[in-house]
This record gives C-alpha cells, sequence and structure tokens, in this order.
C-alpha cells in the first residue's frame, strides 16, 4: 500500500488514541472513548497489514493465534480476575519487547555505523532493560493479586543496596555492549544477556519487595512501564505510532500511578524502594484491640435503612466476589423511591484495580450523580444515618489514622464511624487484603451483617 495511506492511517489512529484516553477520563464518556480505542485499534492494525510487504502470512497467522487466545481469555474471565489479567497482559507487553530485542540485534540486515550504531545499540539495550523489568515485575504482580504468592513484602536485608548495585551494574554492562557492539563481528550478545538476566531478577526483587497495600501503586506503574517497553519496541521496528502510543500509555501510567500514590499518601519513590508501610513484625495497636461485635440479621438492617434519611454506600472488593452490584442497585432504587438520599462514597484505591468499583456500578446502571469520590464526601459522614459497607475493609479502617505501625498507617481512609451506624456486609471476621485487623468493627456504632453479600443484600431487599 502507499506509505502515504498508512501514514495517515496511523496519524488517524494516535488522534483515536487521544480521544480514547479523554473519554475515558469521565464515566460518561467512557463508552465512547472505548469505542474510540476500538476503532482506532482496528485502523492501526490494518495499516500496519497494508504496510507489510514481506511475510504477510506469518503476521496474519501470528495476529489470528494471539487474537483468538486474547478473545477466550477475555470472554472467561471473571470481572473479579480482571486485575490478573491486566498484569498478565503487562507481562506480555514486557516480553514482546525483549523479543523484538533479541531479534532487532541479531538482524543480518540491519546495517548501522558510528554514532547510528551507538543509538541503534543503546535503542535496543533499553528496550530490552524496561522490557524485561516489565515481564517479570508484572508475573510477580499477577502471582500476588491472584493470591499465588504471599501478599506480604519480600524484604531482603540491604535491598537499596542491591538495587543500587543492580542499577550501576546496568550502565556499566551498557557500555560494554555499545564497545563490544561497535567492534563487529557479532559482539554484545554476552553483555546483552546478562543485562537481560539482571532485569529480570530487578523485576521480581522490585515487585516482592511491596506489601499488600501498596500493590495499587504497582498495578499502575507496571501499566505505566508497559508502555514505555511498547514504546521501546516502536523505536526498535521503525514504528511510529506504537511509539506514540507507547509513549500515551506510558505517560498516562506515570500519572495514574502519581493518582494513586496520593490517593495512599505515599511517596513514589518509596513505594518503589519497597517495603514502604511495613511494621516489620511490630504488632500493631489494632490487632489486640478486639472485642465483641453485634450482628444483625437482614430484617434489622433493612428496618434500620427504612427509618434512615442519609444512607452512604460504601463498596470494596468483596461487592465484586460476590457481584452485588445488580442488588445493590435494586436497593438504591427502593429507597430513593422512598426519598431517601442514597449516595456511594468511592475510595480510590477500593477493589483490586483503579476505577474497580465505578466499572461494577456502571455496569449495574447506577446514576453517576450518586457516586463519588472520597475526597467529595468524606466530610459528610456525621450527617449519614446508615453507612453500608459491602465487602470493604482496608478502604473504611481507622487505624490507618490512629495506628502508626500499621501497614496501611497514613492512608486516607473513608470515615464512616463519624455516621450514626454503620453496617459491615462480609463473609467472616477475616482480615482485608492488607492483612489487619479492622477495629471498625468492635465499634459502639458498627453492626454486622454476616454471610455472602449479594445473598445478604437480596434478604435485605426483601423486608424492604
Ligand atoms: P479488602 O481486600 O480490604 O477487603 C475485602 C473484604 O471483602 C474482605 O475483608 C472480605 O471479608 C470481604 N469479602 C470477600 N468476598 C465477599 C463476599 N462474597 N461477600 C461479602 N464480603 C466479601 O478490600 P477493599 O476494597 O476494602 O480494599 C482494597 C485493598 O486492595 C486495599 O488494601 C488496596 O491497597 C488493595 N489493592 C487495591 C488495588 C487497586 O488498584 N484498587 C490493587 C491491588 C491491591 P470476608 O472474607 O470475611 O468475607
Amino acid at each position: 500500500m502507499n506509505p502515504g495511506i498508512v501514514t495517515a492511517s496511523y496519524i488517524g489512529a494516535t488522534i483515536l488514541f487521544i480521544l480514547a484516553l479523554g473519554g475515558l477520563s469521565n464515566q460518561e464518556s467512557a463508552r465512547r472513548g472505548n469505542i474510540y480505542g476500538i476503532i482506532g485499534m482496528i485502523l492501526a492494525l490494518l495499516a500496519t497489514i497494508a504496510g507489510v510487504t514481506a511475510n504477510v502470512g506469518i503476521l496474519i497467522g501470528g495476529l489470528v493465534v494471539g487474537g483468538t487466545i486474547g478473545l477466550v481469555l477475555a470472554k472467561r474471565v471473571q470481572m473479579t480476575e480482571m486485575p490478573e489479567l491486566v498484569a498478565i497482559l503487562h507481562s506480555l507487553v514486557g516480553m514482546a519487547a525483549v523479543l523484538v530485542g533479541f531479534a532487532n540485534f541479531m538482524d543480518p540486515n540491519a546495517h548501522f555505523e558510528g554514532a547510528e550504531l551507538t543509538i541503534h545499540d543503546i535503542e535496543t539495550y533499553l528496550g530490552i532493560l524496561i522490557g524485561a523489568i516489565t515481564f517479570s515485575g508484572s508475573v510477580i504482580a499477577f502471582g500476588k493479586l491472584s493470591g499465588k504468592i504471599t501478599g506480604n513484602p519480600m524484604l531482603l536485608p540491604g535491598r537499596h543496596w542491591l538495587n543500587l548495585g543492580l542499577l550501576i551494574a546496568t550502565i556499566y554492562i551498557c557500555k560494554m555492549f555499545v564497545d563490544q557492539s561497535a567492534a563487529g563481528q557479532g559482539g554484545g550478545l554476552m553483555p546483552l544477556l546478562i543485562m537481560t538476566g539482571i532485569a529480570l531478577l530487578f523485576g521480581i526483587h522490585m515487585v516482592m519487595a511491596i506489601g499488600g497495600a501498596d500493590m495499587p501503586v504497582v498495578v499502575s506503574m507496571l501499566n505505566s512501564y508497559s508502555g514505555w517497553a511498547a514504546s521501546a519496541t516502536g523505536f526498535m521496528l521503525n514504528n511510529d505510532l506504537l511509539i506514540v502510543t507507547g509513549a500515551l500509555v506510558g505517560s498516562s501510567g506515570a500519572i495514574l500511578s502519581y493518582i494513586m500514590c496520593r490517593a495512599m499518601n505515599r511517596k513514589f519513590l518509596a513505594v518503589i524502594a519497597g517495603g514502604f508501610g511495613t511494621t516489620s513484625g511490630a504488632s500493631s495497636a489494632a490487632e489486640g484491640e478486639q472485642g465483641e461485635v453485634v450482628a444483625l440479621e437482614p430484617h434489622e438492617v433493612a428496618e434500620l435503612l427504612k427509618e434512615a434519611k442519609e444512607v452512604m454506600i460504601i463498596p470494596g472488593y468483596g461487592m465484586a466476589v460476590a457481584q452485588a452490584q445488580h442488588i445493590v442497585h435494586e436497593i438504591t432504587k427502593r429507597l430513593r423511591d422512598k426519598k431517601v438520599n442514597v449516595r456511594f462514597g468511592i475510595h480510590p484505591v477500593a477493589g483490586r484495580m483503579p476505577g474497580h468499583m465505578n466499572v461494577l456500578l456502571a455496569e449495574a446502571r447506577v446514576p453517576y450523580d450518586i457516586v463519588y469520590e472520597m475526597d467529595e464526601i468524606n466530610d459528610d459522614f456525621p450527617e449519614v444515618d446508615v453507612s453500608v459497607v459491602i465487602g470493604a475493609n482496608d478502604i473504611v479502617n481507622p487505624s490507618a489514622q490512629t495506628d502508626p505501625y500499621s501497614p496501611i498507617a497514613g492512608m486516607p481512609v473513608l470515615e464512616c464511624w463519624k455516621g450514626k451506624t454503620t453496617v459491615v456486609l462480609k463473609r467472616s471476621m477475616a482480615t482485608g487484603y492488607a492483612g489487619v485487623q479492622n477495629p471498625l468493627f468492635f465499634k459502639e456504632n458498627t453492626r454486622m451483617l454476616f454471610g455472602d453479600a449479594a445473598k445478604s443484600l437480596e434478604a435485605v431487599f426483601k423486608d424492604l
């Protein structure tokens, strides 16, 4: 195909990707944003296939195999497994960057000399470095999110020195690689392999050192890394669209990481350095602060709701597990019909991925205008009659404010205990993702409704 048409299609796809990101910034326009993204991706794929002159069969074969695997996975995955799927997809982007890097390095048709060769080598080196860190880091993140690897941070003694040593080693090896490659005779493979090994270890070490409560930052950070890895691949393949798309993902992921850090009151570097917010074994006050909990039956919760004027619903990961969003919406409608003011308070790190709760509520068609961010409603709790905490735990844990030794110390939380009554729906007294006990459950104005959130809410709905 005419290269001009390919370039024009690439520009069109880039614009669509930018519109997609713009659309995703707002719930009302998110669906449209997704459609822009889908059209942009189809355009990009068609233009890429059309622009290829050799081995088209292999390209289409790869597309069919990859596309089929993607389709089957996306159809099968449960909403609760979404974060793991995203993590594993990031790892694939990283692996692609590594493979393209090696293929690029070994390409017999590439003839670079002088400064051009150095630039080409550094491109390849950086692409493989970022790709390998993204790959191994994402595999560990997948393990942590799916519970296959413990959420506790693995803190090696002298880990900061280890990280610094690895960083200096990669810079030194880069120089070795560039020198050996310039010397010709296919030199440079050894340093490249050693660096890949170091980068893989670094990715593992970086994510292993991060405690459960700080995982949201890791998820968004790996999202950003996968973008930079794609961008590096674009440089290696001389593909402008991949460079731009990667940069868009990389920078939006970096902004998301910043937002997540701010939401958790963490410093980005401290999270990345690992082990932040860990108590290093010191038992936090909350562990001892047990006491009596008061459990209610569904009809009693229904009574509480009937008498309330102001209700705040606080969803968490358990709502996703129970798939309770639909019955939550039914209850919301019923209460609103009775002139109860029902609002939703969404914590930025509720669930297991950024925006997790918003996606679920949108799926159940809960009106957007009653869904509020934490900062918008946290001061309103003294006026709330009943807060209904649905499968949330860490995000409503008062020990984040009171216990400096807690792994979640300093993280802003939804202050539902300041309201008249809080009803917490969960199945047991088990802890949340950060693994800390929650003093909220033992407060005088807290009531527990034990059981699967969807089943409990169905019973409450009947009694309403
Ligand atoms: P938590 O993981 O703290 O708590 C979820 C609670 O839901 C559990 O205590 C569990 O208790 C309950 N639960 C599970 N299944 C059900 C069910 N079927 N019915 C009723 N209750 C159920 O979730 P939060 O949303 O409060 O907090 C999110 C946590 O995840 C934070 O620590 C955050 O840092 C972390 N995280 C967030 C990410 C993000 O991007 N949002 C990414 C990675 C981690 P029980 O077993 O007793 O039912």
